[in-house]
């Protein structure tokens, strides 16, 4: 089997961390596949793209020369865009609120998948996204399919950006997004974002991130 671990799952579900921190435990290489549609987005809303127009769109990221550095298992990928550091701005909420509109393009969906697979074709890959194990690497050894409620989701990711000191958001906001991104990611022709038929589902409701981790990794080994 290839060397590859394949999480997918709705925003807010941990994936991040628990891919990061897996990955480490496995000596994987982690690829934080969200990260790249973020970077294409942000690099369009730059260059003042009309987001409705895929030619236009297609053209843009097609010179995007995105690097991912994930040499830390306690911190997200460090991103850099044709040799700009932009790990930071691909989290703005207007990156946020536009990458799935971006993402739904198939020609930019063509320039992603091209370049993960790339990145994991010798294997030795823990990659985090939403199409990994149906379309990026669906003969992953092992795929999982990581959940929680969506009132969950919005609690976790209300709670962190009350801890970066960023409170101009509410609690309902936040999930009427959550609740948008999944439903335009999930209703999107192109590659739509589903469990894989033979992925394993982790609810994470219930468990610590650490409990999560232990049971992907013995999963994992196997
Ligand atoms: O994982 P993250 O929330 O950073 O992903 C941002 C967006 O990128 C998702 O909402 C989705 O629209 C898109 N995405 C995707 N396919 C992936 C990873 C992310 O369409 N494999």
């Amino acid at each position: 089997r290839l060397g590859i671990l394949a999480i997918d799952g709705p925003a807010g579900a941990g994936k991040s961390t628990v891919t990061r921190q897996a990955a480490h435990a496995l000596g994987l290489q982690y690829l934080d596949t969200g990260a790249m549609y973020r970077a294409a987005t942000w690099w369009c809303l730059q260059h003042h793209i009309d987001l409705t127009d895929e030619v236009a769109v297609v053209e843009a990221v097609a010179q995007c020369r995105i690097r991912l550095d994930s040499r830390d298992p306690n911190q997200p990928s460090q991103v850099w865009l044709n040799d700009q550091d932009i790990t930071a701005a691909i989290r703005s909420l207007e990156v946020t609120q536009r990458v799935s509109q971006v993402a739904a393009l198939p020609g930019v969906r063509r320039l992603m998948v091209q370049q993960q697979r790339q990145m994991g074709a010798q294997g030795g890959v823990a990659a985090e996204g939403r199409d990994i194990g149906t379309h990026v690497f669906p003969e992953a050894g092992v795929k999982i399919f990581l959940t929680a409620s969506s009132q969950e989701r919005a609690k976790r990711r209300w709670q962190e950006l009350q801890e970066q000191g960023q409170q101009e958001i509410t609690y309902e906001d936040l999930l009427q997004q959550i609740i948008e991104r999944d439903t335009a990611d999930q209703q999107r022709a192109c590659a739509p974002f589903r469990k894989a038929a033979d992925a394993i589902e982790v609810c994470t409701d219930n468990l610590s991130i650490a409990d999560v981790i232990d049971k992907i990794v013995h999963l994992y080994r196997s």
